[in-house]
């Protein structure tokens, strides 16, 4: 039968053998080389994050972190107890992003963002005098490509996920934000720019030293690790004391021959935002997943008599149907699939499925959050390989930090991903562990503020 054609082809062209999964992991961790190498050596950008000291337990003060991902920011403040004390008191606040400000002006970007912080540092500050007449200090988690030359500036190189304001790239953001701030009358000083998977990394470091990467994935993904300073050939200028350096890979652009991409994919990739770019991300990212399934559910449909007679008009509007709806049909556990049922009438507007039928639409979930998975283990594999810590050369404990919705909310996913990179460690997995890094990505730039403004 047709139906059962298109999803024997997709698992056909979506499978991921140990066998290609070690290529993977291999070819990560010679585009980080390349990437190191020299600018451009890579698209695994390997970009200096210039964070060279990471949190240790003894920061102390008030600080504020601002976090902008893809599609939420996240505005907080944290008491931190000094001393190893480990004592934070943390406020935050979540900002859902306007859609139309996704591709507006970078002014109105950074205006919206820097009223929404003001707000809230006078809703936090109401009746009482924390900042004793002096600058608030703020770290800014900028989850985007940022070309950095210091740890607080940084020039946007190109938006990914759903963003794109043509008069923001090249620009300091720092600058734009502190710009927008002082409009505000807002008096704070950016003492930190970094991206999530860095604040994952530094949030996480901050209560265990064994910490080695902090990983991403969200709407979108990407993985940042601790680097030694003398393995970095492209690094030109004075190398820090601590010999150590956090590189933000921008992992998400990655790409090789291996990857197991489908028509799916391609079209996909074709009709998107940033055509020929982020492969990796959109095999293995939030954003992504949803929109794979509903290109396969629309195939399915147009091939065969499956759904019946149907109104196509939402099974063919892009990114309709969304990561946690493919989540929930992924998770249903009802004997006769009840969530699936629902969610197909609900969403695409596909009533009167048979059980047969659903349990296709939950194959169809399955192979694609599998595949996304197992690739986002072999990315991990990549890079525990290129630190010799899979096992190979370093015996020490080495623990990943991973953030994001897609991680956090779809268990099959992380179930999986974990399952995954164990297989590819065999034996040495005993010396790897995966964490969930609960929001460390704003305490991360907050913390990376706070022994930053140290040095002021
Ligand atoms: P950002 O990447 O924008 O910083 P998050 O880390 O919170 O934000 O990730 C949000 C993404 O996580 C969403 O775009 C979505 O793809 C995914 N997500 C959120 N909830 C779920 C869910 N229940 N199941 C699967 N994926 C989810
Ligand atoms: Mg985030």
């Amino acid at each position: 039968m047709a139906e059962q054609q298109v999803v024997a082809d997709l698992r056909e062209k979506s499978a991921t053998p140990p066998s290609l999964l070690r290529d993977v992991a291999a070819a990560m961790a010679d585009e980080m080389c390349a990437g190191l190498e020299m600018e451009g050596g890579s698209r695994v950008k390997m970009l200096l994050s210039y964070v060279d000291k990471l949190p240790t337990g003894r920061e102390e003060g008030l600080f504020y972190g601002l976090d902008l991902g893809g599609t939420n920011f996240r505005v907080l403040k944290v008491q931190l107890g000094g001393n190893d004390k480990h004592a934070i008191s943390c406020e935050s606040r979540e900002v859902a992003i306007p859609p139309h400000l996704m591709s507006g002006s970078s002014s109105e970007l950074f205006g919206f963002i820097a009223s929404e912080l003001a707000k809230f540092v006078a809703d936090e500050e109401k009746g009482t005098s924390l900042s004793n007449g002096k600058t608030r200090e703020l770290g800014f988690t900028f989850s985007f490509p940022v070309r950095q030359r210091s740890v607080a500036s940084g020039t946007l190189v190109k938006w990914t996920k759903a963003f794109s304001i043509e008069d923001a790239v090249g620009k300091d953001v720092v600058a734009e934000l502190q710009t927008a701030m002082q409009k505000q009358g807002l008096d704070m000083h950016v003492a930190a720019l970094i991206n999530d998977a860095v604040g994952t990394l530094a949030g996480a470091r901050y209560y265990d030293e064994d910490v080695v990467a902090g990983v991403i994935f969200g709407t979108g993904t990407n993985a940042a690790y601790v680097e030694k300073a003398n393995a970095i050939p492209k690094w030109e200028g004075e190398l820090p004391s601590s010999g150590q350096m956090v590189i933000n890979m921008e992992w998400g652009n990655f790409y090789s021959c291996h990857l197991p991409v489908t028509e799916y994919d391609q079209a996909l990739d074709n009709e998107s935002l940033n055509p020929g770019e982020q492969i990796y991300e959109k095999l293995t990212s939030g954003m992504y997943l949803g929109e794979i399934v509903r290109r396969v559910l629309l195939k399915l449909s147009l091939q065969s008599a499956i759904f019946g007679e149907i109104d196509h008009t939402k099974l063919k509007t892009h990114f309709h149907l969304r990561t946690p709806h493919i989540s929930a049909m992924h998770h249903d556990d009802t004997p006769d699939l009840k969530t699936v049922e629902e969610k197909l009438k609900e969403i695409l507007e596909i009533a009167g499925t048979s059980l047969e039928t659903r349990k296709m639409v939950v194959e169809i979930c399955d192979i694609v959050a599998r595949r996304a998975a197992r690739l986002a283990a072999a990315g991990l594999a990549g890079i525990l390989k290129k630190l010799g810590r899979d096992g190979s050369v370093d015996k020490r404990r080495s623990v990943i930090a991973i953030d994001g919705g897609l991680f956090e909310h779809y268990s099959k996913f992380s179930k999986c991903l974990e399952t995954t990179l164990n297989e590819l460690l065999g034996e040495s997995s005993k010396f790897i562990v995966v964490k969930h890094a609960d929001d460390g990505s704003g305490i991360g730039a907050a913390l990376i503020a706070a022994s930053q403004s140290q040095y002021r």
